[in-house]
């Protein structure tokens, strides 16, 4: 029997009269059916998001971060459940889920949690004027949440927990293919008897359920994480509104690896930034610069650490890599890897077959690719593939590789190899990215902003950025 999905609004699980199939990617079966929300739906979450907001916003702030608490506490829990939902609705390997996506969604609500008790307001006293200036940070109303499939539980909560810390109330639309998860989390709000209308969750497709929150006039946020594309749509879509918008867009993340690395180091590092969560990471690794001079030697090392890795059944935690998220986004994939062969491209590895039980055999699976001999304007080295694919180029000096590291549209993020801690800074500065990682990857604290330059994204996320999003600032000036 296939389980249906109820809508979350107004504290209450509701049914909605149209379906839509989601699959689970490592079977090819349907294993939910989510409400295929549109604007009723929308409206009557907006509705009573917008009634909680009168309370909710008035609710001290140390009693707000009490619910985060336990809404973490409850997620904790129900860890492996969460952790089984995530691999069914979106193909990660279950362990993966388990050790990181997971415990960094009650991580977000923790750490907001605790950083709520700790805004300071700013005053200053006008002696010559004899008056008195402060500011005053206070909530805004609904916020409308719209996130991806790629890491289902952790980014939906890294909006959620700064709005409800900061006093808004919020209407999520998570992605459709990635819903169940988005429903567990639902049930744990349920559970620790979060205020209804706090937080609704409504499901559904982009163009009914997403576009019709980001057109509601008495949502005034959009906080949106996913494709450039849409992106740029929703910002058309909100700006008659004047919405305050926060864009997490798409990215082609260079790395640079120069000669003076340690590859024993560099190779492990890369492979994962290339190949976690089958390159489905807004953050992955997907054209690597790599200096002439270690260039043959880098790519026979990366090419049989790739090989290395295992994909297959994401329940079995002797794999690294499970499904990609649909059988619409495999064949996306692949196309890269079949156009990059047309043009004459090397396919180090990735084309081997690949030998699945059963239960697996229509799941959408592919072994991590690796590109070599590619230019740089052939569309795997220029656009977003979003899966296990990583071209290897070479290069000759710094300014070259900056220039070609810089010449896209993108940019969220890049690596950087190397052990001169000039050439760290020199190179790190003037790359046009919102995050460097410099010998590491992924390795980030929640206290610095996060975000992408030019088409990567419009603001930040992080502490400050983020509760002074879901706020507004308002100065008071008082004569004595
Ligand atoms: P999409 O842009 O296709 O979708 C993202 C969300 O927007 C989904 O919930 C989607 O619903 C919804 N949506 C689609 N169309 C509309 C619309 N017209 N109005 C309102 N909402 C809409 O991205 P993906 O889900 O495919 O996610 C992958 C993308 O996300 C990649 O480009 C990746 O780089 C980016 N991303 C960026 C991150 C960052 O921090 N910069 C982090 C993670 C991912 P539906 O699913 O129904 O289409």
């Amino acid at each position: 029997m296939i389980e249906v999905l109820q809508n979350y609004i107004d504290g209450q699980f509701v049914s909605c009269s149209n379906h839509i199939d989601s699959y689970n990617p490592a079977t090819g079966e349907v294993h939910v059916k989510v409400p295929d929300s549109g604007q009723d739906e929308v409206d009557k979450a907006v509705k009573s998001a917008k009634e909680a907001f009168v309370k909710w916003s008035r609710t001290p702030a140390k009693e707000r971060a009490k619910y985060l608490h336990k809404i973490a506490d409850a997620i904790e829990t129900r860890l492996e459940e969460f952790a089984v939902a995530e691999s069914r609705d979106q193909g990660k390997p279950v362990w993966l889920a388990r050790s990181v996506d997971i415990p960094r969604a009650c991580l977000n609500f923790r750490f907001f949690a605790t950083a709520i008790l700790h805004q300071i307001n700013m005053s200053t006293v006008l002696e010559e004027a004899a008056a008195t200036n402060y500011t005053h940070q206070a909530p805004i109303g609904v916020a409308g949440l719209i996130s991806p499939w790629n890491l289902p539980l952790y980014l939906l909560t890294f909006k959620i927990a700064p709005a409800l810390a900061a006093g808004d109330t919020v209407v999520c639309k998570p992605s459709e293919m990635t819903s169940l998860t988005a429903h567990l989390l639902a049930g744990v709000m349920n559970d620790v008897g979060l205020p209804k209308g706090v937080c609704n969750m409504v499901y559904g497709v982009g163009p009914h359920a997403g576009e019709a929150l980001v057109t509601h006039p008495d949502v005034p946020l959009i906080s949106f994480t996913g494709g450039t594309v849409t992106g740029a749509h929703i910002s058309a879509k909100a700006a008659p509104f004047c919405k305050r918008l926060s864009l997490e867009l798409g990215g082609k993340n260079a790395g640079i690896v120069f000669e003076d690395v340690d590859l024993d180091k560099c190779i492990p590092t890369m492979i994962r930034s290339s190949f976690a969560n089958q390159g489905e990471i807004c953050l992955t690794t997907s054209r690597i610069y790599v200096h002439r001079s270690i260039y043959d030697d880098y790519v026979k090392r990366f090419v049989e650490a790739a090989k290395n890795l295992t994909v297959g059944d994401p329940s079995d935690s002797n794999n690294k890599m499970g499904a990609l998220v649909s059988k619409e986004h495999l064949a996306k994939v692949t196309g890269y890897v079949e156009k990059a062969e047309k043009e004459g491209a090397t396919i180090c590895c990735g084309k081997e077959p690949l030998s699945l039980p059963d239960r697996n055999k229509n799941g959408y699976f592919m072994r991590p690719t690796v590109i070599t001999n590619i230019k740089d304007d052939s569309p795997a080295m220029t656009e977003e593939i979003f899966g296990p694919v990583v071209c290897i180029t070479p290069f000759d000096s710094e300014d070259e590789v900056i220039c070609r590291a810089n010449s896209l549209p993108y940019g969220l993020a890049a690596c950087v190899w190397t052990e001169s801690s000039g050439r760290t800074h020199r190179v790190s500065q003037q790359l046009d990215v919102g995050t460097v990682w410099v010998n590491c990857w992924m390795v980030r604290d929640l206290n610095v902003p996060f975000g992408g330059a030019k088409k990567s994204g419009i603001g930040r996320e992080g502490l400050h950025d983020s509760l002074n999003f879901y706020t507004e600032v308002k100065t008071i000036c008082i004569k004595h």
